[in-house]
């Protein structure tokens, strides 16, 4: 259909005009100052969306690459990692780690549910030796749609008395939900372009503290490209291990100072607001019997992204997520892994407004009044939500 179209992933997210418009320009040359000027300016700005003084390294990479990054220089073969399962990306995340050599302490829990800290706090406390080099904990799985408590990760450290280093997958949150990473006391922070930042894929951003360099400078591992001491230089093809990624740079450069426009808190309360508008809405879904929340507990649910499951004899996950593309311009996500077909996500991160969401919802319901879906419709109950000022 004619018109604009509603992209409702949880990444790759819609991209704002001033972000488009600032990358729609030819390269300059690395020699040109204005790019040492960009880079610089680029640093202090990520350091307030990461709330830390760490410095922060850019990588021409997706998530994976960031996930790859931050253990390539802090493991060593052999080191043993916590992870505590979350969703479709913490397994990816054990993935990464096999293959670089790890072991791994799996917390297990139940789908759609938040961690077990108190599983987690009992593995670190038997620790004796210390042999646990990092505990890696993601804040919005995207695959589920549940929230953790980063803090609470600290918690368990604390508790234990342990000093083992705390990575923060903050990949579908920063910029969407709160992140202190200095204040939580995490010593890796991990995220990408093309969730919340509101940019296309390509930029992995790792933010490492003073403790977790200490570490990696100790550290035997064989690496080049993902390297935190080869890229601590002044020269500045070093600093990203050959050529810049100049038009994602200019790209980031436009989406931080949207973001710093706004505000942090503004845009972490409008996060907040359209979530809640999303799930109001999913709430009068759920009535028709065709649906159910994947995530059962309020509070665990995200502020990037909200899981159905579909359980109607009308039609399936994917047979919506087809449609809802094809006949009605929304694009939404489906389930990973063992939940393909199973449920749908509706991803509400980044630059989404009230009418973008409530263009989405309206879309969906639409798709399943042409499937015979049964639901009860939540627009107004979105909109009311939307309706106060922020
Ligand atoms: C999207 C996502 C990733 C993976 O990012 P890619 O860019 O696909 O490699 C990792 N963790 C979380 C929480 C994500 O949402």
């Amino acid at each position: 259909m004619a018109g604009l179209n509603f992209l409702h992933t949880p990444g790759p997210t819609f991209l704002p005009e001033e972000i488009l418009n600032a990358m729609n320009r030819q390269p300059l040359d690395f020699g040109d100052e204005r790019i040492a000027e960009l880079v610089a300016g680029i640093q202090p700005d990520l350091q307030t969306l990461f709330q830390t003084r760490a410095d922060v390294f850019i990588y021409i990479a997706n998530g994976h690459g960031g996930w790859e990054a931050t253990l390539s220089n802090i493991c060593d073969p052999g080191d043993t990692v916590v992870i505590p399962m979350t969703g479709f990306f913490s397994s990816r995340w054990v993935e990464v780690a096999r293959a670089l050599g790890l072991e791994i302490i799996e917390v297990r829990s139940t789908d759609g549910h938040d961690v077990d800290y108190a599983a987690v706090e009992k593995i670190l406390s038997e620790d004796r030796s210390h042999k646990i080099k990092a505990v890696l904990g993601t804040q919005i799985d995207t695959g589920a749609g549940v929230a953790h408590d980063i803090k609470r990760f600290r918690g368990c450290l604390d508790a234990a008395a342990h000093p083992a280093l705390l990575v923060a997958d903050c990949i579908a949150s920063l910029g969407a939900a709160e992140f202190r990473m200095d204040e939580w006391g995490v010593d890796v922070a991990i995220t990408g372009s093309q969730k919340a930042l509101m940019m296309p894929p390509g930029l992995a951003l790792v933010a490492a503290n003073d403790k977790a360099k200490a570490i990696a400078a100790a550290n035997v591992r064989p690496k080049l490209y993902w390297d935190w001491q080869a890229r601590n230089s002044e020269i500045i093809y070093h600093r990203f291990c050959g050529t810049l990624p100049i038009h994602l740079l200019f790209g980031l450069r436009a989406a931080l100072d949207l973001i710093l426009e706004e505000g942090l808190e503004r845009r972490i309360q409008r996060h907040q607001r359209v979530a809640s508008a999303v799930q109001a809405a999913v709430a009068e879904w759920v009535k028709g019997g065709d649906m159910e929340f994947f995530v059962p507990e309020e509070n665990c649910r995200s502020v990037s992204v909200t899981a159905i499951r579909v359980v109607s004899d009308n039609a399936s996950a994917e047979t919506i997520r087809k449609l809802a593309r094809h006949q009605f311009n929304v694009s939404i996500a489906g389930g990973l892994a063992s939940l393909e077909n199973q449920i749908i996500r509706i991803g509400h991160l980044g630059v989404v407004n009230t009418p973008m969401i409530l263009g989405c919802l309206g879309g969906l319901e639409a798709t399943f009044e042409h499937l015979g879906v049964r639901y009860s419709s939540g627009l107004s109950a979105a909109a009311k939500v939307l309706s106060t000022p922020l």
